[in-house]
């Protein structure tokens, strides 16, 4: 009896242990937002006001700010109506499509020769070569090395003068290459590392309005795109719930496979479980001897 419930703890307490309990690691996608944040140089940048801070008025540590900015400022998403009058605003997007398998197309070393390169169908091809089919409901995001250039604004824009729209060299999506995933494949984000997933000669931005018109969203200025895998990540992109909101910042990260959590210990978790079990009953059973 006293044998058995020795062998009962050794057996919970080791299957207890060996079970990935969130096989993954956290990777953060996200810039710290603050008044260096890169946004659409038209539009109204970032202000916070200190509405509370300090001990005098309620007796203890009161601390809370207002924020004033423009929707589209740092790490943001692109709700579809920003270019489609009909598409989801913010709060109407359900939660299921903010959430889905990473697909990273490195264009590092063409977007550093030719700062006006746009992602090509041939780019995407390229990727299934090496991955396999792009997943369905993808969160497809372009890695161009405009990371590195954040937040310095004249070199994230490509120009001397932010002011001067036509002035703008950094990469995008090409037109042609969204026509061809939303014919052939199933996303739910498009994205990039870079300001705009237009590029920035663009005047009349395509990839906005082909994207919007599907209910398909925006990711912009996403960082660190070198710490996840080009496949195998799963992104969550869950933006703020603001009712008629057109886009807005939010904390983007990706979820990758840990170095140990492969198929095997996965399997050795849920073997390990099936023992916790069965010492349960046993012990249970022992119980009534
Ligand atoms: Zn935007």
């Amino acid at each position: 009896m006293d044998i058995c419930k020795l062998v009962f703890v050794i057996c919970f307490a080791t299957g207890i242990h060996c079970i990935p309990l969130f096989p993954y690691d956290l990777v953060d996608l996200t810039r710290n937002l603050g008044p260096d944040s890169i946004y659409y140089p038209i539009l109204g940048g970032y202000e916070k006001v200190i509405e509370f801070q300090g001990s005098k008025e309620f007796g203890h540590w009161v601390f809370s700010n207002m924020l004033k900015m423009t929707e589209h400022v740092g790490t943001h998403m692109d709700a579809p109506s920003h270019f489609n009058k009909v598409g989801w605003n913010m709060h109407q997007i359900p939660i299921n499509k903010m959430v889905g398998p990473g697909v990273i197309v490195n264009v590092k070393e063409k977007a550093r020769k030719n700062p006006d390169y746009r992602v090509s169908i041939n780019d995407m091809k390229e990727w299934e070569e090496k991955y396999g089919k792009m997943p369905d409901g993808a969160m497809v995001i372009m890695n161009s090395g405009w990371d590195a250039k954040y937040p310095d604004k004249n070199s994230v824009y490509g120009t001397k003068n932010v002011s001067d729209l036509k002035s703008f060299h950094h990469p995008g999506w090409h037109e042609d290459t969204i026509s061809w995933i939303i014919a052939n494949r199933h996303m739910l984000f498009i994205g990039t590392d870079a300001p705009s997933f237009d590029y920035g000669q663009s005047s009349t931005y395509p990839v906005h309005v082909l994207t919007s018109r599907e209910n398909i969203c925006g990711l912009e200025n996403v960082a660190n795109l070198d710490r996840i895998p080009p496949s195998g990540s799963i992104i969550s992109a869950a933006g703020m719930k603001t009712v008629e909101g057109s886009g807005g910042p939010l904390r983007l990260y990706a979820m990758v496979p840990s170095a140990g959590a492969n198929n095997s210990s996965v399997t050795n978790g849920t073997s390990n479980l099936l023992l916790i079990v069965i010492c349960l009953t046993l012990f249970i059973k022992l119980q009534h001897f």
